[in-house]
């Protein structure tokens, strides 16, 4: 499980998480026990089995994994930087809020504005090794979508994959920047746990690649819109549902998730 296997070359196969880690370049620790401990850390955020906002117990955790705190300490670090959790000086370690529904549509106008071009410059500019990775990674999330948690983490970290390397083949170092930036994915997909989310997103996914590996700029264009734009649409119908149960139902359990457009962190 978590393995994929990249279709340029012959490396071992590599987890979702491994490639994280190594984007953000910080292989310092026995790297299966951080990894292990990011994995199931990431899958309990992004399901929100941690509620946004929540304490994040090191000790306790540790105890529950089988893990040291050390590990656990430096996976934290890495969804940190992921604005998945943050620290709190002599406190420890929180998750993140949920965004606003204003952020949400911000965040969805600004990578409309940017991701459609992105690829269009993808399908001019982009290497065939860029795209041989780009099919293998779309490749392997189709394969990557049954139901448990892990897989679902293991998704969302696939998308903000694939989403980044179209942004690099662009060619445009500061368009990838910005498009890494961000950290949209792990953000969006909280909202979308249990929903279709992910056979939807397959499709689409497969619409884009297809364009670019026909070296079609204005299809790319075009399927990378119309993927945000659907993305957009599935988000909204989560936010609408959220906003409903937070106004009618029961008032939100202390400590643990706030009523959103209130709680902000940055
Ligand atoms: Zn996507």
């Amino acid at each position: 499980m978590g393995l994929i296997h990249m279709a340029a070359n012959n490396q071992e196969p590599l987890s979702f998480a491994r490639l994280v880690a190594r984007e953000e370049r910080r292989p310092t620790y026995p790297q299966s026990l951080v990894e292990l401990a990011y994995e199931q850390l990431l899958s309990m955020l992004v399901t929100m089995k941690i509620a946004p906002g929540a304490h994040i117990g090191i000790e306790a955790l540790a105890r529950q994994l089988d893990i040291s705190q050390t590990p656990i300490r430096e996976a934290l670090t890495l969804l940190e930087a992921q604005k998945l959790a943050y620290k709190i000086p002599n406190v420890g370690f929180r998750a993140a809020e949920l965004l606003t529904r204003q952020e949400v549509h911000d965040l969805f106008d600004l990578r409309l504005l940017i991701e459609p071009a992105a690829a269009a410059f993808a399908a001019q500019k982009a290497d065939d090794a860029a795209l041989q990775r780009l099919a293998g990674l779309a490749g392997d999330m189709s394969d990557a979508q049954t139901g448990n948690e892990l897989a679902y983490a293991q998704f969302a970290e696939g998308d903000a994959r694939l989403h980044h390397l179209v942004a690099a083949a662009s060619g445009n170092r500061f368009i990838a920047e910005t498009v890494e930036g961000l950290h949209a994915h792990l953000h969006i997909f909280r909202f979308l746990f249990r929903t279709n989310a992910t056979t939807k997103a397959v499709q689409e996914h497969e619409a884009i690649i297809k364009a670019l590996l026909a070296r079609d700029p204005a299809a790319a264009e075009r399927a990378m819109r119309e993927h945000l734009k659907a993305s957009r649409a599935r988000m909204n119908v989560v936010l609408e549902e959220l906003e409903r149960t937070t106004e009618t139902g029961p008032a939100p359990e202390a400590g643990g998730r706030t009523r959103r457009g209130r709680t902000r962190r940055r």
